[in-house]
């Protein structure tokens, strides 16, 4: 099958960016974007890094391995926004700059303990949907706490829209979510993908996590 080109991701990637400096918002921090490349071939990373965008986001232990190659190559800043087993993170050393997705305190422990003093955010559940994942918001102290202890490099907090819902629903978990990191004197609010990141920016992102406004469609898992 084919898929965009360098040239293509090169423009999409500048569209998302004017786009994103387009936004009307009460904040002046720049909005860096994350080049979500899960499901998509070694391809992505390379364009995306080829168009300037030096950060990429992935979801999948063993997909994300399976790119060690262009990794190791490329370098790019490799953020880890899935879901994250304690079993897999031994692996995952060395390719993952950003634990982006942290969200319980035996998975901090864990990453404290094989990626000392990593650079980690940790995921809020602003949404109640059981299938994702982030740890609600009345455990957040705790969990903030326990990764300072343990010596991570706390940036900040990441959180995901309702799925299934107009882009409006995701503004309140949003606003939560800025709220927090504000109150806890964090820098990085990661929030926001391609249906919802101008909501996310106007509600202070400091990070949009993007994949298919900039590579098109994921192709099926097969
Ligand atoms: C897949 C994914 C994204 C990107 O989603 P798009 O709709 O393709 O922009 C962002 N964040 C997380 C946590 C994701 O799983």
């Amino acid at each position: 099958m084919s898929h965009p080109t360098d040239v293509d991701v090169a423009t999409r990637l500048g569209a998302l960016r004017r786009e994103v400096d387009g936004v009307e918002r009460a904040w002046d921090h720049r909005v860096e974007i994350v080049a979500v490349t899960k499901g998509f071939a070694s391809w992505a990373i390379e364009s995306a890094v080829a168009a300037g965008c030096r950060s990429v986001g992935e979801n999948y232990a063993q997909e994300l391995i399976s790119k060690r190659e262009v990794i190791e190559t490329l370098r790019p800043e490799v953020h880890f926004i899935g879901r994250l087993q304690s079993n897999k993170v031994r692996q995952l050393v060395g390719l993952v700059d950003v634990w982006a997705s942290l969200d319980r305190g035996s998975i901090i422990d864990e990453v404290a303990k094989r990626a000392e003093g990593a650079r980690v955010l940790i995921q809020v559940n602003t949404t109640g949907e059981e299938a994702k994942g982030g740890c609600l918001p009345t455990d957040l102290a705790t969990l903030v706490a326990r990764a300072q202890e343990t010596g991570l490099c706390l940036d900040g907090l990441m959180t995901v829209g309702p799925t299934g819902e107009p882009p409006e629903a995701a503004r309140p978990g949003f606003r939560l979510v800025r709220n927090l990191v504000d109150e806890y004197g964090l820098s990085v609010c990661s929030m926001g993908m391609t249906a919802d990141a101008h909501i996310a920016i106007e509600e202070g992102s400091t990070e949009i996590r993007v994949g298919t406004a900039i590579f098109g469609r994921r192709p099926v898992k097969g």
